[in-house]
């Protein structure tokens, strides 16, 4: 037998390729059949990743790079498991699985492996840990079918690496301003400067800045999932607020659809490290946090669609639908809307000019990255702003935090006021504006004014990440449930007898808490009038509307 250690992966390797025991392993035996598998077999192609699930009882398998027949990622010992997130997920997979000698297998479907962990809660530890350490490792080491080939100063290079790491999809990366050999590289797929950046998908097919749903759909992440038969609940929105949806709604026997216009995680997905939230006293990024809610979503059967916009909601009848951006109408009994909100933008005229090539709306390492030891502006005085200013001031030489009102003590926690005064790195600009971006093809200089003053300055600075109020992500309801003032959707006791009136309420009773003015359809987290904008709320609030929709169902 091979050594069972596999090669080259740095996480524990009883974490990543733990032993199940005997007992265990007769309780998945319980759900397949155990069979042999002759030496050389492939047992696994990562086109049907998803669909089988193996436990080695004699012998060893070869975990293999798609791209090669014969180098080999790791070893899956006796008493081991085949699989990653993809297995639940059921998209394609990675890696090719092969016997590395003539040995025995439990074989078991992937419905039976879900059922499995649903049930099954050591198991369920056991298999999930090990798929997401698998799938960590499969990133680190860039083992997948994606190259992407880009600059570190376009927007599009920036927005498909957070679509890739938001994902969790493993890719490989060349920067045209540091590679001079990949003129050579681009001449062999005959694409010109002026396409880039450019996604070399599964080997295969080469897509010229390509936007997120193309690359949804060549990397397989929505293939499989039905959009035509009446869900229980549709969730519309994977942030914090969806995606708690998501696992309550799915955990207690609903058939869940959830549509995400681009990442699962939302604005949580792109803050470098959440401290205030319940349960983690060292902090976790919003992305890892995401990952974890996604996979546990994913775990309890409910489907997500990656990369597809709700355009609007069919309301005139009863299965409700929801549009989405191919003119498809996916219908359902009730619906979650959990659309969150978006950072405002600055108010200047040449903005767009500079988004993502110096102007962000996120602080996680992808952008740090972009300006370690230069100076940055953060614009903003919410919490989001602070722990941009206190994340970035670990690699920046110096940032500039510009505020408008006087001060931060209406606005932000005072843990991160108070690492905002003691950081020597961080520099407070009160009751100042930016006025003037300017630069050629990436910002380079930036000019704002101190309103007391009315001094202006202007600086060499080519980062500025942009933390102002937010706006909901409301706009494509149509007019089907009341919205306030600011555009933030009405729910509950908020919903006047006015309200229900215009919106022709038909039932005798009152809307439920988080219901909207429209039967059986929800608001929840960052999108909903009077939710304070915290990860907790909107994880409460989207587990809270679960148990208002189980009524709505049984009415
Ligand atoms: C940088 C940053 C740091 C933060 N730090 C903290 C913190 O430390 N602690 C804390 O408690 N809170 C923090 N927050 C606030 C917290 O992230 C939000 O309150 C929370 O994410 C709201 O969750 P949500 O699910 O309601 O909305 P969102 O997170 O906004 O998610 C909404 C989702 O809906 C999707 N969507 C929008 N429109 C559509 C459509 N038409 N069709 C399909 N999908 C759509 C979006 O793509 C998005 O993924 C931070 C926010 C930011 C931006």
């Amino acid at each position: 037998m091979a050594d069972p250690t596999p090669t080259n992966f740095e996480a524990p390797a009883d974490h990543m390729f733990p032993i199940l025991t005997a007992a265990q392993q007769a309780r998945i035996a319980a759900h397949g059949r155990v069979r042999q598998a002759p030496a050389g077999e492939t047992l696994v192609e990562a086109d049907d990743q998803g669909k089988k699930f193996f436990v080695v009882t004699k012998g060893h398998l070869n975990i293999l790079r798609t791209s090669g027949d014969t180098e080999e990622v790791a070893v899956v010992p006796t008493g081991s498991f085949t699989g990653e997130v993809s297995t639940l997920s059921g998209r394609r997979g990675l890696v090719r699985i092969r016997a590395g000698e003539p040995g025995e297998v439990i074989e078991i479907d992937r419905e039976q492996l879900l059922s499995l962990v649903q049930a099954d809660s050591e198991l369920s530890d056991i298999l999930i840990r090990a798929f997401i350490l698998r799938r960590l490792e499969l990133i680190a080491r860039g083992i997948g079918d994606v190259v992407l080939i880009g600059s570190s100063h376009s927007l599009g290079t920036l927005r498909i690496k957070e679509f890739l790491t938001r994902n969790y999809y493993p890719y490989s990366y060349i920067d045209l301003d540091r590679d001079a050999d990949v003129q050579d590289l681009l001449d062999r797929f005959q694409v010109a400067i002026t396409e880039l950046p450019v996604l070399i998908c599964r080997g295969k097919s080469v897509l010229r800045n390509p936007d997120n749903q193309e690359i949804a759909d060549c990397l397989g992440f929505n293939e499989g999932i039905d959009r035509t038969h009446v869900r229980d609940l549709i969730i519309v929105g994977a942030g914090p607020a969806g995606l708690a949806a998501a696992v309550y709604g799915a955990s207690e026997g609903l058939d869940v659809l959830v549509l995400e216009s681009n990442s699962p995680g939302g604005q949580a997905g792109s803050s470098s490290k959440i401290e205030n939230y319940l349960g983690f006293p060292t902090g976790i990024s919003g992305q890892d946090l995401a990952g974890r809610a996604y996979t546990q979503a994913q775990k309890f059967g409910a489907q997500v669609l990656i990369a597809k916009d709700a355009k609007g909601l069919s309301c005139d009848r009863r299965p409700y639908a929801i549009e989405t951006d191919n003119g498809q109408r996916v219908p359902a009994r009730t619906v979650v809307i959990a659309t969150g909100a978006q950072y405002r933008k600055l108010p200047l005229e040449n903005l767009s000019h500079f988004e993502g090539a110096g102007v962000y709306y996120g602080a996680t390492h992808l952008e740090a990255q972009l300006c370690g030891g230069e100076e940055v502006i953060v614009v903003g005085g919410g919490n989001s702003a602070g722990q941009a200013a206190v994340f970035l001031a670990q690699t920046a030489r110096r940032v500039f935090m510009l505020v408008r009102s006087s001060g931060l003590t209406e606005s932000m926690s005072r843990y991160l006021i108070r690492r905002i005064e003691d950081s020597p790195t961080i520099v407070l600009r009160t009751n100042t504006e930016i006025t003037a971006l300017e630069g050629i093809n990436h910002l380079e200089r930036v000019s704002w004014r101190d309103n007391r003053s009315g001094t202006i300055e202007t600086h060499n600075i080519g980062s500025v990440f942009s933390m102002t109020g937010a706006v909901p992500n409301s706009s494509w309801l149509n007019e089907c449930v009341a919205l306030d003032a600011q555009g933030f959707i009405k729910t509950g006791s908020d919903l006047s007898r006015e309200d229900l009136a215009a919106a022709h309420w038909p039932l005798a009773r009152a809307p439920y808490l988080l219901e909207t003015s429209l039967p059986a359809v929800f608001a929840v987290g960052d999108v909903r009038g009077g939710n304070i904008k915290r990860v907790a709320s909107a994880v409460g609030e989207g587990s809270i509307a679960v148990a208002f929709v189980h009524q709505v169902l049984n009415e």
